[in-house]
């Protein structure tokens, strides 16, 4: 095979790996920006049940004052029921302690519904709160290893530049320029071989004359249609 070839096929294996490294890098920051969405999110839902714990609270609280003031209330009206004199005074008096009564009742039974809630909600609010610590747990140990695949792909693609710069130095420049500019136009892949007689890059059907000259490999061929660099695969 042409020694131009052989140097050209490598370096494409080079930049192939090169651009695969990229990819994979280009996708870490989306992976880390979900993780912490999903953190975000699970600390919203642990601080909404944490604020709904504080309301009933502070509900709680504003129905045992106003059931201090409706015993007070009820307290007072029943101490003036010794002042009553008149027959339809007491009436109208005992109708305002039955009033009250019921509003004091009505306070009652809510402050007790109010009380049911608040010995679910703590539980609940640390459930949700121990949750949350494992989430958070995995979500950094999963942060991490993307931190550390990070720095094994920076590291991988230092090595390979590296590499891809000394095997560019062994092409002629005329082809490593050629090469380049296919590189760029063709999305990446500008030597390809050629595979049950057609060009693996575009798959268009070469006439046998092609497939032969490029078998023999004595000189740089193109395809004529995707104008990629051709080679017969070694296994062929
Ligand atoms: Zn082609």
């Amino acid at each position: 095979m042409n020694e131009q070839i052989r140097v050209l096929i490598a370096l494409q294996q080079k930049d192939t790996e090169i651009r695969r490294h990229k990819e994979e890098r280009a996708r870490l920051p989306k992976l880390l920006e979900q993780i912490h969405g999903t953190l975000r999110s699970a600390l919203a839902t642990l601080e909404e049940a944490q604020r709904d714990l504080e309301r009933l609270q502070q509900h709680k609280r504003a129905k045992e004052r106003d059931l201090e003031i409706a015993a007070d209330h009820l307290r007072k009206l029943k101490e003036r029921t010794r002042e009553i004199k008149t027959n339809k005074e007491y009436l109208a008096h005992l109708a305002e302690i039955e009033a009250a009564q019921a509003s004091h009742k009505a306070l009652e039974d809510d402050l007790l519904g109010l009380m049911e809630a608040l010995e679910e909600a703590p539980a609940a609010v640390a459930e949700r709160k121990r949750r949350f610590a494992e989430e958070e747990t995995r979500l950094h140990q999963e942060e991490a290893r993307i931190r550390e695949a990070s720095a094994q792909i920076e590291e991988a693609l230092r090595q390979q530049e590296a590499g891809r710069n000394s095997a560019a130095l062994q092409a002629d420049p005329g082809a490593l320029s050629h090469y380049e500019k296919l590189l760029q136009r063709s999305g990446g892949v500008a030597v390809v071989a050629i595979e049950r007689g057609s060009c693996v890059g575009c798959h268009m059907s070469l006439p046998p004359q092609s497939v032969n000259a490029v078998r023999a490999g004595d000189r740089v061929l193109t395809c004529p249609q995707c104008h990629r660099i051709l080679y017969w695969p070694q296994e062929n």
